[in-house]
């Protein structure tokens, strides 16, 4: 009994000569194959070669510090509450004396964790932060086999010290200027 008028009849045909041979099929094939060889290859050699990134792409956050090495974050929660995914928790700490060479204000963050799998890579924290402490750059996370190592704390987040690494200090701020500079450009 036919349920639908959608069943097509199967086409039980004998094979031709040339379709049982299989050749013409498979030369068919290889020109399909060589006349690629000539077209611009949409591929690349990654992780040899990289694209450009889009000028508005938004990676990996870091957190800043000055150029004395002090950390720049606050602990004022305001990424966290602009977040619309919950990627972010910290926990606040007071600055104890003795320690002002190691965070800029008198409150800091003593854990910060952003959740890698849960971030949507909008951009709001970095928007929302008023102590230049939070930006996103040009870089993604490895891949990994675990979801724990996804959440990453303040020893992933935080640049290199500009006493002890000058050189990754550089680096990381580079990355900083060139994402100011883009958010520049755009306004
Ligand atoms: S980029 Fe967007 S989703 Fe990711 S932590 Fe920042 S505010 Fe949350
Ligand atoms: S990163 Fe900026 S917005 Fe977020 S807690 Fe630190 S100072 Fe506040």
């Amino acid at each position: 009994m036919q349920l639908t008028n959608r069943a097509k009849p199967v086409d039980r045909k004998p094979l031709s000569i040339a379709e049982k041979i299989y050749l013409p099929a498979v030369l068919k094939g290889m020109g399909i194959t060589f006349s690629h060889i000539f077209k611009k290859k949409v591929t690349i050699n990654y992780p040899e070669e990289t694209r450009p990134f889009s000028p508005v792409f938004r990676g990996l956050h870091i957190l800043n510090r000055d150029e004395e090495g002090r950390e720049n974050c606050t602990a004022c929660g305001l990424c966290a509450v602009a977040c619309p995914a919950e990627a972010i928790t910290m926990d606040a700490a007071e600055r104890l004396p003795g320690e002002e060479n190691l965070y800029r204000e008198e409150k800091y963050a003593a854990k910060y964790e952003i959740n890698m799998l849960r971030c949507i890579f909008c951009g709001l924290c970095e928007e929302a932060c008023p102590k230049d402490a939070i930006y996103l750059t040009e870089t993604f996370a490895p891949a990994n086999y675990s979801r724990k190592s996804f959440v990453y704390g303040k020893d992933n987040l935080v640049i290199p010290h500009p006493k002890e690494n000058p050189e990754a200090f550089a680096k990381a701020k580079g990355l900083i200027d060139e994402r100011k500079a883009k958010a520049n450009q755009a306004k």
